[in-house]
């Protein structure tokens, strides 16, 4: 490709309000052009990249016996209907909701296989595609990371028994790593919450990197993983666990509700408060939840325990449950057969201070148990940095930002149970076929590529991803010996195998360079003055001031043994 002939319109200055990195440069390097919130156009070079990366998951899935297929983005609502899927808000409708735009494809591949798989002697069996999906996220962001339209490797198991389904997984979770680590990228895996998908064991992948919107806590002992929304929250234990508790009392506190407002006004820590909060589990009924004060409830954690999203109770309801305005809720004297769950660390706190179920008043000296019956104890709050590792008493958490490039889940039968896909058994007997779903954001991994490999003038593609591999930069246009060198420098590299492009633009050698370090080609060629000793220069764009002569003759070979290299670094 000659960059004459190449669509690449390169921006000086990016929007204001992209913010990331990676949107920033993106735009700017002309890889992408945006439509309308979270919808973008690829152009040649962001297409490029996009063809490099899917190539990379097509090797490995067909490495592990993948099939691939290429699904429809359009449902038909009854399909949806049938897993229960069809009320999934991130859902486009399409025609007076008669049709949807495909957000994941587990129930189209389900329909496929219930309809051609009848025995034990077709299974295991993996399928996959490359493909757009369509999701109306309320806050598309950061261009590429989280879009409305996005490009996806989705991929789909189905066997005979829980013990094949684990290998199906294990094998999916190998490839991902291996495409991470082939794309440059440092990634990790960490233990995952199943969220909407549903099922048991689930992990992401995560490119580590300040900016990513993903927590994910890690032990110092053992480098055991997790995304701070699913990480199990070790209980602190009692302060003082033997220290007398006085009789509880109530106290007056006029107008004060918060946490903060509560512990200034008390000048109790909030670690000595008990939070009650009211919330509607998924039967509807009206459940107190506790946990200590300076703890957050964590959603995902509850939604498991009461078997679906549990949403806080309005304002009418916490009055009738509690008797008492929003502010002052607490567990003491609550009305007989209220269901009560706490966090585990409810338990450890001694002289603790809650609401007292009536207008403008709390409890001091309160001892759960005590005063009043121990609740469902369950792990309900978000771990958070310092805590005790949940995978070594010695270690501690840390914590470190990330972006899910990809995502492992084994559901089990949820999806064939609800759509009868079942098949005959060696034995003879008809049985449900376990599945699992797995799933690779292709343009996130893109964008999520350029948030680890940048600097301040522009991205440092990894080799593998690279929309070239080498440029040849041609400065002086009209020389009289310059542009037959470069443009032979150009067939011999396309000779060798190197992918590469010719910039013979006549435009400044200033410009040219500004490009090509934001564009961020891994090997940059210089055909200048040099070329008067019988040189060019070859640098890496990593490396940008470690430029290197090397006779005209020998650039060629010598730039395919770089990429060469560069390639194997990975
Ligand atoms: P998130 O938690 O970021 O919303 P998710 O968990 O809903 O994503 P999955 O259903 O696990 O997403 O999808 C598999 C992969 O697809 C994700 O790991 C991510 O890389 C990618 N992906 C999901 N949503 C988006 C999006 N809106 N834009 C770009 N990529 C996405
Ligand atoms: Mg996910």
């Amino acid at each position: 490709m000659r960059a004459t002939q190449l669509f690449a319109p390169t921006l000086r200055e990016a929007p204001k309000d992209a913010e990331l990195v990676s949107h920033r440069l993106l735009l700017r390097g002309g890889f992408i052009r945006p439509l309308a919130s979270g919808v973008y156009s690829y152009l040649p070079l962001g297409l490029k990249v996009l063809g490099k990366i899917s190539q990379i998951l097509r090797e490995e899935m067909e490495r592990i016996g993948g099939n691939e297929f290429l699904l429809p983005a359009l449902f038909p609502r009854e399909l949806l209907e049938e897993s229960g899927r069809d009320k999934v808000d991130v859902l486009f409708h399409v025609k007076e909701h008669d049709y949807f735009l495909g957000f994941t494809h587990e129930e189209v591949l389900t329909d496929i296989v219930r309809a051609d798989v009848q025995s034990y002697k077709q299974l295991p069996l993996l399928a996959y595609q490359i493909q757009t999906k369509f999701r109306n996220e309320p806050r598309p962001r950061g261009g590429l990371i989280r879009g409305r339209e996005f490009l996806m490797l989705d991929a789909y198991s189905f066997d005979r028994d829980a013990a094949s389904a684990e290998r199906a997984y294990a094998k999916v979770r190998g490839a991902f790593q291996r495409m991470f680590d082939r794309c440059g990228l440092a990634s990790l895996s960490v233990q995952a919450d199943s969220g909407a998908i549903g099922g048991s064991q689930s992990e992401e992948f995560m490119v580590l990197s300040d900016d990513g919107e993903d927590t994910v806590l890690r032990c110092d002992v053992t480098g055991y993983a997790a995304n701070a929304e699913r990480c199990e929250a070790i209980p602190a234990p009692a302060e003082d666990p033997n220290a007398p508790v006085p009789p509880m009392e109530q106290v007056a506190t006029p107008g004060v509700t918060t946490i903060e407002d509560v512990s200034r006004f008390l000048s109790v820590p909030p670690t000595r408060l008990i939070k009650t909060l009211v919330v509607v589990a998924p039967d509807g009924e009206p459940t107190v939840v506790l946990v200590r004060g300076d703890r957050e409830l964590n959603d995902a954690k509850l939604a498991r325990h009461l078997g679906g999203p549990s949403p806080l109770a309005d304002a009418a309801t916490v009055a009738r449950v509690t008797r008492a305005p929003v502010g002052f809720a607490g567990p003491v004297g609550l009305a007989q057969g209220t269901r009560v769950i706490a966090d585990r660390e409810v338990a450890t706190v001694r002289d603790g201070v809650t609401g007292a179920n009536a207008t403008d008043a709390h409890l001091v000296h309160v001892l759960p148990g005590r005063d009043f019956p121990t609740p469902e104890l369950t792990d309900l709050r978000t771990a958070v940095a310092g805590d005790v590792s949940p995978a070594d008493p010695d270690g501690r958490l840390y914590e470190q930002h990330g972006i899910e490039v990809g995502h492992v889940f084994n559901f089990g039968t949820k999806y064939t149970q609800a759509m009868g896909a079942t098949f005959n058994d060696e034995d003879g007997a008809i049985r449900p076929i376990f599945g699992g779903s797995y799933g690779v954001g292709v343009s996130r991994t893109m964008a999520a590529a350029v948030e680890q490999h940048h600097d301040a003038d522009g991205i440092i593609w990894p080799v593998a991803l690279a929309p070239f591999e080498a440029v040849v930069i041609l400065t002086g246009i009209r020389d009289e010996a310059q542009p037959q060198a470069a443009e032979s420098l150009y067939a011999g590299l396309r000779a060798a195998g190197v992918d590469a492009l010719l910039d013979d633009r006549d435009e400044r050698p200033g410009v040219k360079f500004k490009d090509w370090d934001l564009i961020g080609i891994p090997v940059q060629i210089v055909v200048g003055k040099s070329l008067a000793e019988g040189n060019v220069e070859v640098s890496l764009r990593r490396d940008k001031k470690q430029r290197e002569a090397v006779p005209r003759g020998d650039a060629a070979a010598h730039v395919a043994a770089l990429v060469r290299q560069l390639k194997a670094e990975v």
